[in-house]
């Protein structure tokens, strides 16, 4: 579970996160939405530890990572993250990518990243290179990375926007239902209203770093706050 409270970020006097409070529940996407610039990415730096707030509180499963003077480093709060630039190492093959960072013996180290590969369709690509697959291909086994060490919390930041629209779909439902099997509370940034409307349990509508709306997606849809936020959700059709 992640539990956000009053986290605020400031560029020079301006607070480009102000005051943003979230839950995210296991096995739940919250999808992080709004135009550019209005502060998503900050936000999810700040939980995945490598920016600071200058307020608020982080939990993660419970565990204060973030609050006054206390920052746990990255490494020491286990969330995965998936961003749009998912570089895999090149000179690792998709089993090694999967693998990397994953303690153990080699025996588990197997087994895990064999049921990963399962999971994400790329059973028997275990031996490629990166350079060998698709962008979706690549894409898969970013996640599988990410997925590996079980991470109760998974930040994914525009994690599709690379991706051309007629693969996007199909890899969006498959990171869905992989991240609903591994029951792992999901922060997701996008401004794209569609992806949202697609991907999220709860909307999180975010405009000039605060928080303006929550709500199912078909209520936020449904009932926009205000006309700015129709607006923004008026080219989906
Ligand atoms: P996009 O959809 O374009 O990715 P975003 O919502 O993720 O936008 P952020 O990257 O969080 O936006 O940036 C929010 C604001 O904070 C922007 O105005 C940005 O210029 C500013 N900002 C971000 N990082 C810094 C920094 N290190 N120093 C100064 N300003 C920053
Ligand atoms: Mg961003």
């Amino acid at each position: 579970r992640l539990q956000v409270e009053g986290l605020t970020r400031r560029f020079g006097g301006t607070a480009v996160v102000d005051d943003v409070s979230l839950t995210v529940a296991p096995g739940q996407v919250t999808c992080l939405l709004g135009p550019s610039g209005c502060g998503k990415s900050t936000t999810l730096r700040m939980i995945a530890g490598v920016e600071h707030p200058d307020a608020g509180r982080i939990a993660l499963d419970g565990r204060v990572v973030s609050e006054g003077g206390l920052h746990l480093p990255p490494e020491q709060r286990a969330v995965g993250l998936m961003f749009q630039d998912f570089a895999l190492f090149p000179h690792l093959t998709v089993a090694g990518n999967v693998a990397f960072g994953l303690g153990g013996s080699r025996d588990d180290k197997a087994r895990r990243v064999g049921e990963l590969l399962e999971k994400v369709d790329l059973s028997g690509f275990g031996d490629k290179h990166p350079h060998e697959l698709s962008g979706g291909e690549q894409q898969r086994v970013a996640l599988a990375r990410a997925l590996a060490p079980r991470p109760r919390i998974m930040l994914m930041d525009e994690p599709f926007s690379g991706l051309d629209n007629r693969l996007r779909d199909g890899i969006r439902d498959a990171t869905l239902e992989v991240l609903k099997e591994e029951g792992t509370a999901v922060l997701l940034v996008t401004h794209e209203p569609e992806e949202a409307m697609r991907m999220a349990d709860e909307i999180a509508l975010m405009r000039a770093g605060r928080i303006v709306q929550r709500g199912a997606p078909y209520n936020v849809y449904n009932a926009p706050v205000d006309r700015a936020a129709a607006a923004f959700f008026s080219d989906i059709n």
